[in-house]
C-alpha cells in the first residue's frame, strides 16, 4: 500500500520530511541548477532569481520548514547560523556599512510565495518602513 513514505521523504540529516514539489527542497537536493554563495550542513545561500534590490540573496535551511510560523525553541541554532550567515554575506557584498534588511514572510498577506522557510538579504539601496 502506498503510503505516506512513499512521496515523502526524510532528508538525510533533516529532522523534517523533504517536499519532493517543493522548488527549494529540489534546489537543496541539486535537482534543480543553482549556484550557491554559500552551502553548509544545515543552509544554503542563492541569488534571488528576480530580485528585488541589487543584492537580493535567499538564505534556506536544507530541512523543508514551510515558514517561521513552524520554527521552535530548538530551531536557535539554525536562526543564529541564519544571521552569522547574513552579516558574513552583507560584509562579502559590500552592503554591511550602509545597512540592508533581512526579512521572512510569512502566509499569503505576509508575502509568502514559497512554502519553505527563507530569509530575504536585501541591500544595495535604501528601504521603506513601513513596507508596502
Ligand atoms: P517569498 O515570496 O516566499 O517571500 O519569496 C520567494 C522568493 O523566491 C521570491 O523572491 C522569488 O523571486 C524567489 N524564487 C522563486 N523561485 C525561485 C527559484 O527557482 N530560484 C531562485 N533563486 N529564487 C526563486
Ligand atoms: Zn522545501
Amino acid at each position: 500500500m502506498a503510503g505516506l513514505a512513499s512521496i515523502i521523504e526524510p532528508m538525510s540529516g533533516g529532522r523534517r520530511p523533504r517536499d519532493p514539489e517543493c522548488v527549494f527542497c529540489r534546489i537543496v537536493a541539486s535537482e534543480l541548477p543553482s549556484s550557491p554563495l554559500r552551502d553548509d550542513d544545515c543552509l544554503i545561500a542563492i541569488r534571488d532569481i528576480a530580485p528585488g534590490a541589487p543584492t537580493h540573496i535567499l538564505i534556506l535551511p536544507r530541512e523543508h520548514i514551510p515558514s517561521a510560523a513552524d520554527l521552535t525553541e530548538g530551531d536557535g541554532p539554525l536562526l543564529g547560523r541564519v544571521f552569522e550567515v547574513a552579516a558574513g554575506l552583507a560584509r562579502s557584498e559590500g552592503i554591511a556599512e550602509r545597512g540592508y534588511r533581512v526579512v521572512t514572510n510569512v502566509g499569503t498577506w505576509g508575502g509568502q510565495t514559497v512554502d519553505h522557510l527563507h530569509f530575504h538579504l536585501m541591500g544595495g539601496r535604501s528601504f521603506s518602513w513601513p513596507p508596502g
